[in-house]
């Protein structure tokens, strides 16, 4: 049957891969949303003629809102309009392609309106897993990874026992400074963090994959997705993105899933699960590579990994803390601010300065949490 989505963050890294995956399979695009990039919004808008576009800052929606004006396509504002478009009826599966805990409020109003997910957004796990997984059960919807890792292990359990995982290992790039001292790491600028081996992708998770602060969300993430604790997840540095994540079985058969890092695989299979449609993705050629590569992570350097494990044995808000302070220091390393070593210490600071009463995770305790690390970072 085919699906009638919406796209929020249409105009990101992982929006525009999902229209590709639209175009070539006629789905239908029910409505679009974006930060402010109204040039690529309208473009995009022209060619899939939603009912709906949402855009968060006011003044450009204004002006896409005239643009669009000799078309009946609806132009909505702010956060308010992002929420209207993730509610939006016609639609039965939303992409969430947001970056960043502004992500969390739309895929909750989707959940709530029965809408299935694909979900690219870690972060919306990562500080809201427990609120968001209660509410996934009590509506009943389903929720399809994105990201490549999971949605490779998502691929690979297909056909296993429930009870027959005894691990998962997560693979990793090492990003764009692996096998770097921290002394070496002291002055490295944005540009230089930006410059990934393998993926082209937004600023943000770039720069997360160069602190490796990306694997350690995608650890959360893997534990909420998966229901399995941090033992049972491992990291293995496979320079190549050729493998995108493994299981180990009880048996210890270890059942991978491969493919050349592109995106389009992972959120083709999210909006076209069980089918198995043709791709524009090209063919892996194995022999053309030759060999593969693995290695531990050095989480001395790259201390983020760990600490992020750290936050998700203390359990309750300490991983909305963690993406939090990261979010702030990775804005201040790309606004030129800080250092990038500084990112990690910024995230560790925040995760030993707080302090919580309760282990009872609330969607308000989540937001203010959210608010009040971000602010205290600002303010330094
Ligand atoms: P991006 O920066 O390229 O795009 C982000 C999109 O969200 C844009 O359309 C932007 O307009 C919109 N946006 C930004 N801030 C917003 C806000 N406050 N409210 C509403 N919309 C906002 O990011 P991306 O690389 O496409 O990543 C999107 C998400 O997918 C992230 O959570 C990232 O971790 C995850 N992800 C990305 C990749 C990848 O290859 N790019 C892979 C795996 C997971
Ligand atoms: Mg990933």
């Amino acid at each position: 049957m085919k699906k009638t989505i919406t796209l929020l963050g249409s105009t990101g890294s992982i929006g525009v891969q999902t229209l590709d995956v639209a175009r070539m399979h006629h789905i239908r695009v029910a409505a679009l949303t974006a930060n402010k990039s109204i040039d690529l919004l309208e473009k995009q808008a022209r060619e899939f003629l939603p009912d709906i576009v949402a855009v968060l800052d006011e003044g450009c929606a204004s002006k896409l809102k005239a643009a669009l004006s000799d078309t009946n396509i609806k132009v909505l504002k702010g956060k308010e309009g992002i929420l209207e478009a993730a509610r939006y009826e016609p639609s039965d599966t939303v992409v969430n392609a947001i970056v960043g805990v502004a992500g969390l409020l739309p895929t909750i109003e989707a959940i709530k309106c029965g809408k299935d997910l694909a979900l690219a957004n870690k972060e919306t796990l990562v500080a809201g897993g427990s609120v968001v997984k209660e509410l996934i059960k009590k509506h009943g919807v389903k929720l399809y990874p994105v990201d490549s890792e999971h949605s490779a292990i998502f691929q690979c359990l297909q056909g296993c026992p429930d009870n027959a995982l005894k691990k998962i290992i997560l693979t990793a790039s090492g990003g764009t400074f692996f096998g770097k001292t921290k002394d070496e790491l002291k002055n490295v600028t944005a540009a230089q963090a930006l410059k990934h081996p393998n993926w082209s992708m937004g600023a943000k998770i770039t720069i997360d994959s160069a602190t490796m602060m990306n694997k350690g969300l995608e650890v959360i993430e893997a534990s909420w997705l998966f229901d399995v604790p941090d033992e049972q997840i491992d990291v293995l540095i496979h320079r190549e993105s050729i493998i995108h994540s493994m299981i180990q079985l009880k048996d210890h058969s270890v059942i991978a899933q491969l493919g050349v890092p592109d995106m389009r695989i992972p959120i083709q299979y999210a909006l076209t699960y069980p089918e198995r449609l043709p791709s524009p993705v090209k063919e892996l050629d194995l022999s053309d590579l030759g060999s593969l590569t693995f290695y531990q992570p050095d989480t001395e350097t790259f201390s983020c990994l760990r600490l992020c494990r750290e936050a998700l044995r203390k359990g309750g808000l300490y991983p909305t803390v963690a993406n939090a302070a990261n979010e702030a220091a990775v804005q201040l390393f790309l606004d030129g601010r800080i250092s990038f070593l500084r990112i990690a210490d910024i995230v560790e600071q925040a995760l030993s300065q707080c302090r919580f009463d309760t282990d009872t995770v609330t969607l308000e305790a989540i937001l203010e949490t959210d608010r009040e690390t971000r602010l205290k970072i600002s303010e330094k």
